[in-house]
């Protein structure tokens, strides 16, 4: 064992400092047998994949190998609210436990941080279109003005009574089209520059995986500067990267730049004399042409492959429109360009969106075999869609994506927006390499990257060739804590009766828990279902889609006895530790949607390379979504709960045995008695059918 390894483990041991020195702190085998790998990992430049069950303490176990090693590290987050977790409250306490005072830097994407030249725009002229559009945005602006005159760092996480969504923040935040860089009269108090040179300095970085890979995909967004001179990088939530990568190393552009180009380009006016009447109509006729391709885009389904979207003449004149629109804006700027930097950005954003549609709407350079559709996957791809598959998108993903083509072009509206994207199928290779190219450790870790033991699926995705893996599960008492509730005569998933049957399933254990449950649905359709079927009834009912995320989270934590209905985002990322939560329902296995364009097209290149699309791309990535899910129920040592798996192809099917052996070994059972049982007693559920796991 390496030095840095058996310090590492000292560090959380029982009599070690942590435990000294943090209160509460419960020393668990689990988490040094985690740190020791890690510390290895640092000390040998490898390659780790380590999978740590809830409760295993897996950031104090990357924390204090990062922080006794000494050597220039970043640390990558899945969400912006863990990286503030992480960086305001577990890494000052092991800081300051270990004694050791490394210089630290939180560093998050440029749209987090208040731009000042644009801020003093938005002071100085309310835009056509209005700028506010009601008396609470204005006070809202008044707020941040404010707050601009006291702010040290610039973050708009500070201003805690901004909603997420404001639509002021686009006017107060830059991008990487919009910033003037160091033209910018602002350049020596930017709040960006000065988080990014606070990061270049620091001897541990936090960042989230937007930002990493937003740097690795060369996105001028990142902070190129920092990430060549780091020796190790820890990916924590590492079972998103993959999904993540492709948006990053694709490329997009939507109806919403678009217009703020142009209404950038206008408020750019307002300092140099006459350029209002050369700008003026371009701009105005560039968002014309934006918002009369969304109009012509009315008749497409939601989301679907550019050729599907080409297919439509209308859609097709709308976007040779939006050609000559911004055409005709950069041709007016190219004259202004020296007259303020302002102009110049202007002009390199219309000229970088014109190139952007032109890639997305160009053909294929080689058209592959129409096959797409060809669903030659064996059963379990048939179960996995079984009654679901949209026509829109099953008859054309060979567009874009032709044998040797290793990318998917495709468009997704939004009630008043729309978005083209090209999204490359495999990025494990640009992975791959920029890793190489680092020379340095990288530890990847999360609660879900095994599918039955097995870590090839993530491996692949993320470019790993023969990494070292570690799997930790959960250090809970499984047999006393949790029960797994498999309902029984539920109908086929996809059938008509398949829903009311489940709510009649899920009554008598909502009247046994005394709601205190998250009930979480593989559609949207089957959740608006459930809620109409369950209004009213005695427990307070919280629904996805009727508050913020964050509002349901605390009103269903405060009733004490709700019942929360929600869809694939609340299988991540949600921590409700107690009782307010004991019972976690899956409605269905969570194969992911079979109109998703991208989705398909991964599908398709996996069947054309050889592999088996159900066996090698659907199932480990259900999984992955299952294990989630289940994940919300146990938090902590004192937690208890049920977790309710309704669908019966877990029983019926062969592949169902996959997901059940992914699963912490939960005692099963079929019987409901026993779900009564569980909450009746104190003590643990008994006279169970079956144990999970022998
Ligand atoms: S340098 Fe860019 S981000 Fe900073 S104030 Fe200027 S425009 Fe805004």
């Amino acid at each position: 064992m390496t030095d840095l390894a058996s310090n590492s483990r000292a560090a959380l041991a029982a009599d070690g400092v942590l435990a000294r020195e943090i209160p509460g702190f419960v020393a668990r085998p689990a988490q040094q047998r985690l740190t020791e790998a890690i510390a290895e990992a640092f000390d040998q430049r490898g390659e780790l994949l380590a999978e740590a069950g809830t409760g295993t303490g897996k950031t104090f176990a990357y924390l204090v190998p990062v922080l006794l090693s000494g050597m220039k590290t970043i640390i990558s987050t899945g969400t912006k609210a863990l990286q503030d977790q992480l960086y305001h409250r577990d890494l000052p306490r092991v800081r300051d436990a270990l004694g050791i005072g490394l210089s630290t830097a939180l560093l998050k994407g440029r749209a987090n941080y208040l731009c000042r030249y644009r801020l003093e725009h938005a002071k100085g002229e309310p835009r056509s279109g209005g700028l506010f559009g009601s008396r609470e945005q204005v006070s809202q602006f008044q707020r941040i003005v404010a707050w601009s005159g006291r702010t040290r760092m610039g973050d708009l996480a500070e201003l805690e009574a901004l909603p997420e969504d404001s639509p002021l923040l686009p006017m107060v935040t830059s991008t990487a089209e919009n910033c003037l860089g160091s033209e910018c009269p602002f350049w020596s108090e930017c709040f960006v520059v000065q988080a990014r040179q606070r990061a270049q300095s620091a001897d541990l970085v936090v960042v989230n995986h937007h930002l990493l890979l937003a740097d690795l995909a060369l996105k001028q967004e990142g902070f190129g500067e920092i990430l060549p001179g780091a020796q190790a990088f820890v990916v924590d939530e590492a079972h998103q990267l993959p999904e993540l990568a492709a948006q990053f190393f694709g490329e997009g552009l939507g109806a919403r730049p678009l217009v703020e180009l142009a209404r950038d380009a206008l408020a750019e006016c307002k300092d140099v004399t006459g350029a209002l009447a050369v700008v003026q109509v371009p701009a105005q006729q560039l968002e014309h042409a934006t918002r009369a391709v969304r109009a012509a885009m009315e008749i497409l389904p939601a989301r679907g492959t550019r050729l599907r979207a080409l297919h439509e003449p209308a859609v097709c004149d709308a976007f040779d429109d939006l050609v000559a629109a911004l055409a005709r804006l950069a041709q007016a700027l190219a004259g202004l360009r020296g007259a303020s930097s302002g102009f110049d950005a202007c002009h390199a954003r219309a000229q970088d969106f014109a190139a952007r549609l032109a890639r997305w709407r160009a053909r294929p350079r080689r058209v592959g075999a129409d096959d797409g559709s060809d669903d030659g996957s064996g059963d379990g791809f048939e179960d996995a869609h079984a009654g679901e598959r949209s026509v829109d998108a099953s008859d054309d993903f060979d567009d874009g994506m032709p044998a040797g083509d290793d990318d998917v072009r495709w468009y997704e509206l939004s009630p008043r927006g729309f978005r083209l994207q090209r999204t490359p199928l495999d990025v494990s290779a640009p992975l791959r390499a920029h890793r190489e190219k680092s020379h340095a450790a990288w530890v990847f870790t999360s609660a879900t990257l095994a599918v039955s033991g097995d870590f090839h699926h993530v491996a692949t995705r993320l470019g790993l060739v023969a990494p070292t893996t570690l799997l930790q599960p959960s250090p809970f008492d499984w047999n006393t804590q949790a029960l797994c509730y498999l309902p029984p005569a539920l109908p086929e998933p996809m059938s008509r009766g398949y829903n009311s049957a489940l709510i009649a399933a899920l009554r008598p254990v909502l009247e046994a828990s005394a709601g205190r449950a998250f009930v979480l649905f593989a559609s949207h359709r089957a959740l608006r279902e459930a809620a109409d079927a369950l209004r009213g009834g005695p427990w307070p009912l919280f629904v996805q889609g009727d508050a913020p995320r964050h509002v349901l989270l605390q009103r269903f934590r405060e009733s004490g006895n709700g019942v929360l209905l929600g869809a694939a985002s609340f299988r991540e990322g949600v921590d409700v530790a107690g009782a307010a939560l004991s019972v976690v329902v899956i409605d269905k296995l969570p194969f992911a949607a079979p109109d998703d364009p991208v989705f398909e097209a991964r599908l398709d290149a996996v069947r054309r390379a050889g592999g088996n699309p159900f066996r090698d791309e659907q199932l480990p990535q259900a999984v992955i979504a299952l294990k989630q899910g289940a994940g919300r129920l146990i938090r902590s040592e004192s937690d208890r709960g049920v977790l309710v798996l309704c669908d019966p192809r877990l029983l019926g099917k062969s592949y169902g045995r996959i997901f059940l052996d992914s699963l912490p070994p939960l005692p099963r059972t079929r019987d409901v008695a026993d779900v009564q049982a569980f909450f009746a007693a104190e003590s643990p559920a008994s006279g169970l059918l079956e144990s999970g796991h022998g």
